[in-house]
């Protein structure tokens, strides 16, 4: 029943073989592949004839559907309904205008959102896995989307299953299969063959793309990529498309939900009350009851909001923080404490064996990087053959504990794997060892692998003779504690303890991250290791020290954390003194003391909760450390962001606010359960995060803080106009509705576009718990509305005293309204701090511009005749002109002295 077609490409049928139930070697040559995988011009062939490893594109929502969505809003019900009744009562222009700006209302939000849409999906994009490969013998990785069957790829655990994979060579393999079968159990895998008959979810020889490896280590073949794999039949992943929104957005959402409530009730109060109490005529009132509704709802708002976060998720992706989950942009702003692991983000993870200690020896290595160039010294004097003896043997032994490979590209040494691993290859190499020929010696029967919580890795070998040996590299520690014997003058000297722990200290001391590695030979006929096998009897060959320099920019990183109020905790694997050197290096707050796994599991909750507070360096601490750690922390009420890059990682990361995987490192299972993921995995795109996602929640709250205002001064200027009995409103609802119109697509959205303000990253970390609409702004809001509303009310009333026309009066009204909108905009790029200076003004390019397309508009609407009949506008005279800057320049200076004020209280 289960076969793969290939029908797609007609030479690229492959056999029609029921993979599970054949045996691994009949898998291979139906796929004309072999052990050592394909040579890379097969793989590049296949590659063109079974097209790239992947599924066909998540289909966006139709275009349709996404523009009949922009009809179903409260506000253009309102419109519409106001425009059907303004047509019964014989204003067709008027209903014409209301009509044209329900349709332009749409295709601006239509446009908008879809710009967002796709700025969003060009981001998920960017995180493309990668596979490890066997190709032409070498161990290499590449994109997940190259891969072609006949590859040969190695799973290792937190990898998600690239392709639909055969299994050969199974290691304790677990994967989740919960993508394909919805069972959240891990399954253990096999190499040997099962029914053909089998269902799905107990094919245990077969590995699915898609699904995700917990433990153990495999390799298999590729039989089938892209949409031909299980995954691509169901695909099932094609409804996972995310929606723009985000806990701020929908509590903006809803408060919008209620306001327009209140204000269609408003409305039709003073409908009632106006015809009732007032005597206007139905007629009359009708148009003041729609203008107010028009006037008093911020129509552009959700729009505006869900740009400004748009624009601040690419700005993160630009800086290398991948946002995976939306409402991470909002948590981000209110981070208060980064707890980050040491290699690799806060240090460069480009390791150097720096020393290597043996039993009577001391050596150091010079040379940089990759490259093999450089040469090992012996500190003790004089040199014998039988110390170098010991010291080979220890390098032969650490490059046959190891899964890295090393190539020369351009010139440029590459390591594929740990670049821990890797830094050991290369000290191997000063040493002249032929990797390569060693490992074809002694090939590996069997491994243990690294795993952060046991922390080291043994593997099991046999040379052609048959003969056994047993290698085991990991921290020095643990790896003490295996050993009863040392490697000196004669093999089997006993370990001298405290000589080891007094050279790991000193050693740890400099920075050092320090390997031990021991052997033992085995009988001949032992083929499986387990964990009963490295517990004692091993022989210790030395210490190997590597060291990673600390980053530079995540020392800059660490500072700006700092002003910005922000504490950074390292977290590490490491030894105790090597990470308080780092810590030392990199300024942490506190790196005089360190607290270790052991102490942790030591501490009760109580006790420890203090002690975190305090501590910034945690040292041989494994995941299920940092789990506790966050909940901590969290319990004082820190909003925590936690990196992590394993698959244990991954409960530590879905508990902290924002976790954050690494993409070049990082397992897929951790990126799975991140809100952020690092494409560089650099702390210093951390603090860029930060503050972005700072930026954002104050562009958010200058939005509401701009848009507000103007819809409270439209409808109080209608409301005073209702109460004081006047026959004819300052604003008609066609002009209310340019006003917001105008000013949301120029203005409005500049103010989007708003760049990070100067302190933003000395300011402490905003409080979780204060409501975006704080006293403060909602003090601010009314006060604005009430400015707009005395400057515009008064020119229309003045107009009209000097014996200005209606339509003439309303025009100068009109014009007041938006330029108080253009003054006020300069007041809102800034919160509290002064805009009365160079940045303040010309700081936004973008602000300028709009402004200069909105006095266009403006001039348009004032001057040109068919506008005129439109919105019931007529000319107006320099002189009024020069009367409405004036009056209208006055928020400016208004809101300026507030914010003074407002400083001067914050600062005594
Ligand atoms: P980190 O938080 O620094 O990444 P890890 O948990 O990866 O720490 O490593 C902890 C310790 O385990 C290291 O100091 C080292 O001694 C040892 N170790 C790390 N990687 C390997 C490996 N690939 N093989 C053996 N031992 C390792
Ligand atoms: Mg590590």
């Amino acid at each position: 029943m289960h076969t793969q077609l290939h029908a797609g490409a007609p030479s690229a049928a492959l056999p029609d073989v029921s993979w599970h139930s054949c045996d691994t070697a009949e898998a291979l040559t139906h796929l004309e592949s072999a052990l050592d995988g394909l040579s890379h011009g097969e793989a590049a062939e296949r590659l063109t004839r079974f097209g790239a490893n992947r599924l066909p594109e998540t289909k966006p929502r139709s275009a349709l559907s996404r523009l009949l969505m922009q009809f179903h809003n409260v506000l253009i019900y309102v419109l519409l309904g106001a425009a059907v009744v303004t047509l019964m009562l014989g204003h067709q222009i008027d209903a014409g205008v209301i009509l044209a700006v329900v349709l332009i209302n749409a295709v601006i939000g239509f446009v908008q959102e879809g710009k967002a849409e796709n700025a969003l999906r060009a981001i998920g994009n960017m995180l493309s896995p990668e596979a490890m490969v066997k190709r032409a013998g070498q161990q290499l990785s590449v994109a997940a989307e190259a891969l072609v069957p006949g590859d040969i790829v190695l799973l290792q655990p937190g990898d998600r299953v690239p392709a639909d994979i055969r299994l050969l060579q199974v290691n304790g393999l677990h994967i989740q299969e919960s993508a394909l079968t919805g069972e959240s159990l891990a399954v253990s895998k096999q190499a040997a063959a099962v029914d053909e008959n089998t269902a799905l979810a107990d094919r245990l020889s077969m590995a699915y793309s898609g699904t995700l490896v917990t433990r153990g280590q495999a390799s298999g073949v590729v039989v089938a990529t892209g949409s031909h794999t299980e995954l691509g039949h169901i695909s099932r992943l094609v409804s996972s498309v995310e929606q723009v929104s985000t806990p701020l957005l929908k509590q903006i959402a809803q408060f919008g939900h209620w306001l327009t409530i209140a204000i269609l009730v408003l409305a039709s109060l003073t409908f009632v009350l106006g015809v009732w109490l007032r005597a206007y005529s139905a007629d009359a009132m009708f148009l003041a009851a729609v203008s107010l509704a028009v006037a008093a709802i911020p129509e552009g708002l959700p729009a505006i909001m869900t740009i400004t976060l748009a624009l601040g998720v690419q700005r993160m992706a630009r800086r290398n923080a991948i946002i995976r989950k939306l409402p991470a942009v909002e948590t981000l702003g209110a981070v208060s404490v980064i707890c980050s692991d040491k290699t690799g983000t806060l240090t460069r993870n480009e390791l150097t064996v720096r020393s290597i200690a043996i039993v009577g020896a001391h050596y150091s290595l010079n040379g940089t990087g990759y490259s093999p160039e450089g040469c090992i010294n012996s500190e003790s004097q004089p040199d014998d053959a039988g110390h170098h003896a010991v010291l080979n043997e220890l390098l032969q032994k650490a490059v046959l504990c190891n899964d890295t490979a090393l190539t020369l590209e351009d010139g440029h040494w590459r390591v594929h794997g740990d670049p821990m691993e890797g830094a050991l290859c290369v000290a191997a190499m000063k040493d002249r060892l032929d990797i390569e020929s060693l490992r074809h010696r002694y090939p590996r029967t069997d491994v243990i692998p690294f795993d952060s919580k046991h922390k080291f890795m043994a593997t099991l070998h046999h040379d052609h003779e048959g003969a056994a040996c047993l290698i085991v590299k990991g921290a020095p520690e643990h790896v003490l504690e295996m050993c009863l014997y040392q490697a000196g003058k004669d093999r089997a000297e006993p370990i001298e303890l405290t000589l080891w722990t007094q050279k790991i200290e000193a050693m740890a001391a400099e920075g050092q991250r320090i390997l031990a590695i021991a052997t033992r030979t085995e009988p001949a006929q032992k083929t499986a290791l387990d964990f009963d096998d490295v517990q004692s009897g091993l022989t210790l060959l030395g210490l190997v020290g590597l060291l990673d320099p600390p980053r530079e920019e995540a020392i800059s990183a660490i500072a700006r954390c700092h002003s910005a109020g922000v504490r950074v905790k390292m977290i590490t694997g490491d030894h105790a003194a090597t990470a308080l050197a780092i810590a030392a290096q990199l300024n942490l707050q506190n790196h005089r003391e360190a607290l270790t796994g052991r102490m942790i599991d030591t501490l009760s909750d109580e006790a420890l909760r203090d002690t975190v507070r305090e501590v910034d360096v945690y040292a041989r601490v494994t995941p299920e450390h940092k789990l506790r750690l966050v909940r901590l922390l969290q319990s004082h009420g820190m909003i925590v962001a936690m990196t992590g890059d394993g698959v244990n990682d991954a409960p530590a990361l879905k508990r902290a606010d924002v976790g954050t995987a690494m993409g070049c490192n990082g397992t897929e299972a951790a990126k799975e359960a991140a809100e952020m993921v690092l494409a560089d995995d650099n702390f210093a795109s951390i603090g860029h995060a930060l503050e972005e996602g700072r930026t954002v929640y104050d562009n958010l709250r200058k939005a509401i803080l701009f848009i507000l205002p103007t819809n409270g001064g439209e409808a109080l200027v209608i409301l005073a106009a209702i109460v004081l009995g006047f026959t004819e409103l300052p604003l008609t609802p066609v002009q209310i509705l340019w006003v917001n119109m105008i000013t949301a697509v120029t203005l409005a959205l500049a103010l989007a576009f708003e760049p990070a303000e100067a302190d933003i990253m000395q300011r402490p970390p905003r409080k979780p718990d204060v409501p975006l609409l704080n006293r403060h702004l909602i003090w601010r809001i009314g006060f604005v509305s009430v400015i707009l509303m005395s400057g515009t009310f008064a020119l229309y009333l003045w107009s009209l005293e000097h014996g200005a026309s209606l339509a003439e009066a309303r025009t100068v009204a009109v014009n007041t309204l938006v330029l108080f909108e253009i003054f006020y905009l300069f007041n809102a790029r800034y919160i509290v701090a002064p805009v009365l200076n160079r940045a303040g003004i010309i700081g936004n390019p973008l602000v300028l511009g709009a402004i200069a397309v909105l006095l266009l508009f403006q001039m348009a609407f004032t001057y040109l005749p068919p506008l005129h009949t439109l919105f019931g506008t007529a000319p107006i005279a320099s002189r009024d002109w020069l009367l409405i800057a004036l009056v209208s320049s006055s928020v400016l200076f208004l809101v300026e002295v507030e914010k003074a004020w407002l400083r001067r209280r914050h600062a005594s």
